[in-house]
C-alpha cells in the first residue's frame, strides 16, 4: 500500500521547468529529511521531536482526513485522479510529490505504469537523497531534483548525496532546482559548489526562492534574479504561492 497524503487538482504546477503547466498532484506521506522552512511538513512532523525541526514547531495529526496519512492502493490512487480529471481520455501531467516519494518508489510502480499507459507525463519531484530503480525510472518523464542546502537546518550527512545526484543526471531527464533565502549569496555559492561536484550543465539548474507569500516570495526573486542568471541558472518562482498563497489544496 501506499502512504498517501493528498490527491489534489486539476493544478498549476508552480515550481521548476514545468512551471505554469496543467498538472494533478500525487502527494506522498513520510520523509527521510527535515527541513525548517518545509511548506509539507504535514507529511512528516507528526511526532513532538520532528515538529521542533520545523520553524513553526507545529505538530500535524498523522490522521487528518485532509492532509494526513491515508492506506492506499494504486487503484485507490486512479479512483482518486479519476474523479478529477479524466486522466485515461484527457492525459496532463500527474506530480508525484511529497514529503519525499523516492521512498516509495517500489509501491508506486503500478500507479505510475498504469498513468503512463495512458499517456499522462509522470514529473517526480525528489530531495535526491534515494537514486531511482529501473523499474520505476522507465515512466517517469521529468525529475525534479530539490537537493538540500545548509539554509534547511538538515546535517550535510543527510542532505547531500553526490552519487544520487550523479544518478539522476545520467537519466538525462533531472533539473535541479535549490531554494533560496533572502541571504542569497551565501546559498548560491553553495549552489555553485554542489554544480560542480556533480557536473550538473547549468542550463539544467533553477533557483527557487524560499516563501510562503507573494511578497516575500518576490523580494528574494528580485534580489537574487541578476545574480543567477549571470551564473547560467533559472529562475523559478512559485507560481501558486504568487496566486493562492500557502493553500495546500492548490
Ligand atoms: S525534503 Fe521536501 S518534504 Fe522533506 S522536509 Fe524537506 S522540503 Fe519538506
Amino acid at each position: 500500500m501506499l502512504r498517501v497524503s493528498q490527491v489534489f487538482g486539476p493544478a498549476v504546477q508552480g515550481e521548476g521547468p514545468a512551471a505554469g503547466r496543467h498538472c494533478l498532484f500525487v502527494r506522498t506521506f513520510g520523509c527521510n529529511l527535515e527541513c525548517s522552512w518545509c511548506d509539507t511538513a504535514y507529511t512528516w512532523a507528526v511526532t513532538d521531536h520532528k515538529a521542533a525541526k520545523t520553524r513553526s514547531g507545529v505538530k500535524y495529526d498523522r490522521d487528518d482526513p485532509a492532509l494526513g496519512q491515508k492506506l492506499m492502493s494504486a487503484q485507490d490512487v486512479l479512483a482518486s485522479l479519476g474523479a478529477l480529471w479524466d486522466v485515461e481520455r484527457r492525459p496532463t501531467i500527474i506530480v508525484v510529490s511529497g514529503g519525499e516519494p523516492m521512498m516509495q518508489q517500489r509501491e508506486l510502480v503500478p500507479l505510475v505504469e498504469q498513468l503512463a499507459g495512458w499517456g499522462a507525463e509522470i514529473h517526480v519531484e525528489t530531495a535526491g537523497t534515494i537514486a531511482p530503480w529501473a523499474a520505476f525510472d522507465r515512466h517517469i518523464a521529468q525529475y525534479t531534483v530539490s537537493p538540500k542546502l545548509a539554509n534547511s537546518s538538515n546535517p550535510l550527512s543527510k542532505r547531500r548525496k553526490p552519487e544520487v545526484l550523479a544518478a539522476f543526471r545520467e537519466t538525462g531527464r533531472a533539473w535541479l532546482k535549490c531554494v533560496i533565502e533572502p541571504d542569497y549569496e551565501r546559498d548560491l555559492e553553495e549552489v555553485d559548489d554542489l554544480v560542480q561536484e556533480v557536473g550538473f550543465p547549468p542550463s539544467r539548474v533553477m533557483v527557487m526562492p524560499e516563501g510562503s507569500d507573494s511578497h516575500s516570495t518576490l523580494m528574494t526573486a528580485r534580489a537574487m534574479a541578476d545574480a543567477a542568471l549571470q551564473r547560467g541558472y533559472g529562475l523559478s518562482l512559485r507560481t501558486h504561492v504568487l496566486l493562492w498563497g500557502d493553500d495546500p489544496s492548490r
